[in-house]
């Protein structure tokens, strides 16, 4: 579906890799326009860690806030209003979102702007803010502490066997705990993966139907089936170029990067999110009922109680493990 290149490809900065959740490419091209004085729109989690929201950013220092995925519906308020204002004054922006936060710019906007650059990422559903806001609470509780920094794709076990890692500040003695939790074991992950607390739209997403942005990026998922050379285990992205504008950026940046190109075929196989919604499971209907009543205690034991793993699997996934952060330790990186 009009797409001019598809790439396998990640960032060459091996830090910027790590806390980014795929392959770094959104680090990149946000550089890329910073360092052309240009303005960065994407998505942060606010102060108290209970939702997340679009800012801008305009110097490479506030870009940490952006990297990372942060899997919940992030508040848009009047943030296509300042991209306007942006975009008049004759700056260069980027704005990065999902899909349908792209395509709702564009029918704001009315019209194209030379100077704007819109790159999404490949989206199977964003889970309701309110539920993220009760499992934020409710770890706060369990851990006495309160909440000052998340990372939704920790890759202290590998990029594809990732983890939450939720940085707490215990109340009263101050002290600053961090807590790896895989997503296997992770309530809320586990929601979200099991797609039970999604918005209503993101299964029937019209966003993948009409794609408006210049560039897509996502986790090139399966790229040990396509391009095996390019997993390190760190993260590769999948990048479809959409608009001869995406191909001029992308091509900007591609010093900084490692990439091979690939078909769109074997480019999406392992992610179907690009081109199709996922189905509705049926606890979907009883979900948000529950959420209105339940502690997220009550919660936990009906919607994410563990999914059996034979032994054996287990101590394969042990061993890849195990192997990757010895790998990791002999190649110089961080394990
Ligand atoms: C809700 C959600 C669902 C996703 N589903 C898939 C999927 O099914 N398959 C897949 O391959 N990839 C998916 N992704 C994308 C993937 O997780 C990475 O964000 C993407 O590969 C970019 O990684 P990166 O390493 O280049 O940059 P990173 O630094 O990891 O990503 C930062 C980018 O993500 C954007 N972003 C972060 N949180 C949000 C948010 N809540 N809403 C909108 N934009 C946000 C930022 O604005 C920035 O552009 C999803 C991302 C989100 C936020
Ligand atoms: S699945 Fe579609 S509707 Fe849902 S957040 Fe993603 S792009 Fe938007």
């Amino acid at each position: 579906m009009g797409v001019l290149k598809v790439y396998a490809c990640y960032n060459t900065d091996k830090d910027v890799r790590l806390s980014s959740s795929s392959g770094a490419v959104f680090s990149s091209l946000a550089e890329n326009v910073l360092e052309q004085q240009g303005v960065v729109y994407g998505v942060a989690m606010s102060e108290d860690c209970y939702s997340a929201e679009f800012i801008s950013i305009t110097n490479k220092e506030q870009l940490t806030k952006l990297r990372g995925s942060k899997y919940l519906q992030a508040k848009v308020e009047n943030t296509y209003r300042s991209v306007k204002e942006e975009l008049m004054s004759g700056k260069l922006v980027l704005f990065s979102g999902t899909g349908c936060q792209v395509n709702g710019l564009k029918s704001f906007l009315g019209k194209e702007y030379e100077n704007l650059i819109c790159v999404d990422v490949i989206c199977h559903g964003a889970p309701s803010p309110a539920l993220w806001k009760k499992y934020a609470i409710y770890q706060e509780q369990t851990n006495g502490g309160k909440l000052k920094g998340i990372n939704f794709r920790c890759k202290d076990d590998s990029w594809t066997d990732f983890g939450m890692k939720e940085i707490c500040k215990s109340i009263p003695d101050d002290e600053t705990k961090k807590l790896y939790i895989s997503k296997d074991k992770d309530a809320y992950m586990q929601m979200f993966l099991r797609d039970y607390c999604l918005r209503p739209s993101c299964y029937e997403c019209a966003a993948k139907k009409v794609k408006m942005s210049d560039l897509t990026i996502a986790d090139f998922w399966g790229i040990n089936d396509v391009a095996p050379d390019m997993n390190d285990g760190t993260g590769t992205s999948l990048v479809l170029i959409r608009t001869e504008k995406g191909k001029d950026v992308f091509e900007k940046i591609s010093s900084s990067m490692k990439l091979k190109e690939v078909s769109y075929k074997d480019g999406v196989r392992g992610n179907p999110a690009e081109y199709k919604s996922c189905a509705r499971p049926m606890q979907r209907n009883t979900f948000f009922d529950d959420m209105q009543n339940m502690s997220f205690e009550e919660l936990k034991q009906k919607y994410a109680a563990p999914i059996k793993v034979s032994f054996i699997t287990k101590v394969k996934r042990k061993a890849k493990i195990a192997i990757k952060k010895i790998l990791r330790v002999i190649g110089g990186g961080r394990a």
